[in-house]
């Protein structure tokens, strides 16, 4: 799952940006809402964190212009404590929700990944394909009752394709999803993710649309 984040306290964006890497986001951050307009112009994100107040304007700026022109990623505001003008500003002007600065990670990462399943309309907290179960929160996976132990990658491969069921997803777009530019993409890295998914689970859990992409397996196949 992709993430910008648009924060100009650097130690807390970095602090940010780790925490959430090690979460199995992938995460792009920048400081400035031109950046971020320049970023969220060229790349689909799952979900955006930003703050408001910024060198170049207010978070909630951005926020206005992604939303009149009905842009729907997800948004979640950091809002200073006992700002309550700004976090009703901010929800009326489009956000999800907000979280009060000072940002604990555990509970920035439980919003982003509860306004992401409400976005893709799947507010259950444990998905299930067939005999397929998947935790976001805790980053677990059964099959058939048992215990599949993934890579980060390859659980986060899982998750998109589980979310977008009876979507078939390009390469590029999962890879705009797994990595962020910081990440150094190898050319066949996501036909790996595929091959290792179909060993550790089930040979028909991806399904390949050759020259098209790719998309989880049907209900009947995996169960
Ligand atoms: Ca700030």
């Amino acid at each position: 799952m992709r993430l910008l984040l648009i924060e100009d306290d650097d130690p807390l964006a970095s602090a940010l940006t780790e925490g959430l890497r090690e979460e199995g986001f992938a995460v792009d951050r920048f400081a400035t809402l031109s950046a971020a307009r320049a970023a969220a112009s060229t790349t689909t994100f799952d979900a955006v964190v930003l703050d408001r107040g910024l060198p170049d304007g207010d978070g909630v700026a951005l926020l206005r212009e992604w939303r009149a022109r009905c842009a729907d990623t997800p948004v979640l505001l950091l809002t200073a404590r006992d700002a309550l003008d700004d976090r009703l500003a901010g929800l009326d002007s489009g956000a999800d929700d907000y979280i009060v600065k000072p940002v604990a990670l555990q509970e920035l990462v439980a919003r982003v990944r509860a306004v992401v399943r409400r976005a893709r309309g799947r507010p259950q907290p444990v998905w299930t394909h067939g005999a397929l179960t998947l935790d976001p929160a805790s980053r677990q996976v059964t099959w058939r009752s048992q215990p599949v132990e993934l890579s980060s990658r390859e659980f986060s491969l899982l998750e998109l394709l589980l979310s977008h069921p009876g979507q078939v997803l390009s390469r590029s777009r999962i890879e705009e999803s797994l990595y962020d530019w910081s990440s150094d993409v190898g050319s066949n890295t996501v036909e790996v993710y595929v091959h290792q998914l179909r060993r550790k689970i089930d040979p028909g859990v991806v399904k390949t649309l050759r020259g098209v992409g790719y998309t989880i397996g049907p209900v009947e196949t995996l169960s």
